[in-house]
């Protein structure tokens, strides 16, 4: 087994870290503070597009693709250690056009699209030109079952009829956000997996309409946002539906494989630089005559993140390495594995990370809150951790099947 990265990745590894640190790094915060100083924050600040333009003339752009037509030609390994990298920042991912859930829905379009659907949606996303959403999950039923989905896409003749209500939709505040992915029930009568489709729908389509944006512990994350979102006899050519009816499930199991697990990579990058803040308020603090790092329990907390840090960072290569090797579908566990592992383990370290810094690691004065605050998402989007273990676990337990009563 070989830890180093291939020289293809080092060399990534360094233009990326050299872009963060010379271009990124020097303007995040007054981004930030400009952004927050908005009345309407729902807007795309010109520093945003200026540092997009920089990113795709440097070549570090759409590096999430793992085939050279459309990316730069890195596996989900080689790739794992820039995504690690840019979940450092706020506005890395956007600037290298890597963001959720835009790549999940790049990668959709290019798996599964037709030409036509590649033409006007793909091309634009690829270019960085507009932004997309995803809408899936349902604010009436329990959406980490996707069985239980009502909202319908119901064909007529031609045309596909979209019904029903959508929330949490990552990206639909964004003021480019021009299309969406909308899953609903097609044929309640067709097989369990079979019933569901995807259906591509235009921003400004008749009967699509933004019901309010949601706030994440009081953030609504602009310009992005999550929202929710009603569709009312929502009339689209049968053009619109992504593979043909019916096949909703199966997209949804291959776009949620490396969506995920990018989800995870930049985890371990928001957990690096919340170890390093916590180190170097440890050191240079004094508490008690002493430095906070000489005080309590404090070196086994920086200890254990260490350690926690390292440990996860090799179960989501290992998940990468897989996803190159035996696909997605062989992957689940590990894939569920470090969906679980990764948000928890960052959760931990940023909210120990807060408390060495007292009351200012609450504040907007440190990345820690936001930091914080996206960890904790990820433990619900794209399933919440209960599903996931639920997952592993049956994949344990089939390896003990004979033990198991029958019936
Ligand atoms: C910030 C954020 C962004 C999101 N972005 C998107 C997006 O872009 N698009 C989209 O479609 N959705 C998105 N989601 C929604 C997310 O995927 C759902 O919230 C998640 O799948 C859970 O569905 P639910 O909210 O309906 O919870 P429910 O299904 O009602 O589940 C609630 C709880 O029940 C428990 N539970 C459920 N199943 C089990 C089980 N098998 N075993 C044990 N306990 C269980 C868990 O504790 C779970 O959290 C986002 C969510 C958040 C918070």
């Amino acid at each position: 087994m070989d830890f180093q990265h291939s020289p293809k990745a080092q060399e990534y590894i360094k233009r990326v870290s050299d872009f963060i640190k010379t271009e990124i790094e020097p303007v995040e915060d007054d981004y930030l503070r400009e952004l927050h100083s908005l009345d309407n924050k729902w807007v795309v600040l010109p520093i945003i597009e200026e540092l997009k333009a920089k990113a795709k003339a440097a070549g570090l752009w759409n590096l999430f693709f793992p085939d050279e037509e459309h990316g730069v030609g890195l596996s989900n390994l080689e790739y794992a250690p820039l995504a690690e990298l840019m979940g450092r920042s706020f506005i890395a991912p956007e600037v290298f056009n890597c963001n959720a859930p835009d790549t999940g829905n790049m990668e959709v379009l290019e798996k599964y699209g037709s030409a036509e659907q590649q033409e006007q949606w793909l091309k634009p996303l690829m270019a960085g030109e507009i932004r997309s959403a995803f809408c899936m999950t349902e604010p009436d039923v329990a959406s980490s079952d996707a069985t239980n989905m009502e909202a319908t896409a119901i064909v007529d003749g031609d045309e596909i009829v979209l019904n029903g209500r959508k929330w949490w939709s990552t990206g639909i505040g964004h003021p480019n956000c021009k299309v969406g992915i909308f899953m609903g029930l097609t044929n309640p009568d067709a097989g369990r997996h079979q019933q569901h489709s995807m259906v591509l729908f235009p921003m400004d389509a008749p009967g699509v309409k933004i019901e309010r944006m949601l706030p994440v512990f009081g953030h609504y994350d602009e310009p992005f946002g999550h929202g929710e979102i009603s569709f009312t006899n929502v009339r689209l050519p049968l053009s619109n539906v992504i593979a043909g009816p019916g096949r909703g499930f199966e997209i949804a199991q291959g776009r949620l494989g490396p969506g995920r697990i990018h989800h995870c990579m930049r985890m371990i990058g928001g957990a690096e630089r919340a170890l390093e803040l916590m180190c170097k308020r440890a050191a240079s603090r004094v508490a008690f005559g002493k430095p906070l790092a000489n005080l309590g329990g404090n070196r086994d907390i920086i200890a254990n993140a260490r350690m926690n840090i390292e440990q996860a960072r090799l179960l989501v290569l290992k998940a990468a390495w897989m996803i190159d090797n035996v696909g997605a579908m062989g992957a689940m566990s590990e894939i569920s594995q470090i969906k679980v592992v990764a948000p928890n383990m960052a959760q931990e370290i940023i909210d120990a990370a807060m408390q060495i810094h007292g009351g200012g690691g609450l504040s907007d004065d440190y990345p820690l809150a936001g930091l914080f605050l996206a960890a904790r998402a990820i433990r619900l989007a794209d399933g919440p951790d209960e599903v996931h273990r639920g997952l592993i676990a049956k994949f344990e337990l089939a390896k003990y099947k004979k033990y198991m009563p029958k019936g």
